[in-house]
């Protein structure tokens, strides 16, 4: 393999690897904040369960208050029946009466319902504030493995790139600048022929170049990317066991 060509595919390994590195690093405050979105509305949601299960509740005691109001109401009727005179009054007080006992069931419904709704607002509060705490424990983790994976990746930056300036380093200047131009322009610089195609943009290598990319003794670029491209020969399958040989 011609030297430099080695030098280029190590180059562009140790810089994809960087790449992916930066990448990761960059994309932690992100990972970081969405963990502390999921916390914070899990939160939420045990707010809400809260207020509505609160509001339940105070409209129950509302009702329970205007009831008491109305079952009072209803026993003075009872008892100002006995001291009508007229007919008049009678009929005028049963009517009142049969108002108010309208009330006190509508009253008895509304208190029943609620009720009923009070036990599934509190069932959906406990669940709520239980997924808040598996959401909290498992954000504590979470949190803990990007912190660790972000100190690792910063920690092997600098090697990396140490690393990565002295391959650059034993490159002459013009293949230096030729992989930098590419990579500015296309991201990778180096790649794999594979069937006789540039692996990123697909185009097939010449026919005239294919034997030099195949030995690897020369930089051959894509004519269609200008990416270099450089060959890997396949890993011989295991040997089927080879039929005995017929004399
Ligand atoms: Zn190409």
């Amino acid at each position: 393999m011609h030297p430099d060509l080695a030098r280029l595919i190590d180059l562009q390994r140790i810089t994809s690897a960087i790449d992916a590195a930066s990448k990761t690093l960059t994309a932690h405050p992100q990972r970081l904040a969405a963990i502390d979105a999921g916390v914070a509305e899990a939160r939420a949601a045990v707010e809400r369960a809260k207020a509505t299960l609160d509001g339940e509740m105070a409209e129950r005691r509302s009702a329970e208050k205007d009831l008491a109001v109305v079952a009072g109401r209803l026993e003075k009727y009872k008892d100002q029946l006995m001291a009508v005179k007229t007919n008049r009054e009678y009929h005028a007080m049963q009517s009142e009466m049969a108002s108010a006992q309208e009330s006190v069931q509508k009253f008895e419904e509304r208190i029943l319902e609620l009720m009923l709704q009070a036990d599934e607002a509190t069932a959906a509060l406990k669940a709520a504030q239980a997924r808040l705490v598996e959401t909290e424990a498992q954000a504590i983790a979470d949190r803990k493995a990007i912190e660790a994976e972000h100190a690792s990746l910063a920690a092997d930056m600098t090697g990396r790139q140490q690393e990565r300036d002295a391959i650059a380093a034993q490159l002459p200047e013009n293949t230096r600048r030729l992989f930098d131009g590419i990579r500015a322009k296309r991201g990778v610089a180096v790649v794999q022929m594979i069937d006789g195609h540039c692996a990123e943009c697909n185009v097939r290598v010449r026919p005239m170049v294919l034997g030099t990319v195949k030995k690897n003794d020369d930089i051959v670029q894509c004519d269609t990317c200008s990416r270099i491209i450089y060959y890997v020969a396949p890993v011989a399958a295991p040997a089927a066991a080879a039929p005995p040989a017929t004399t």
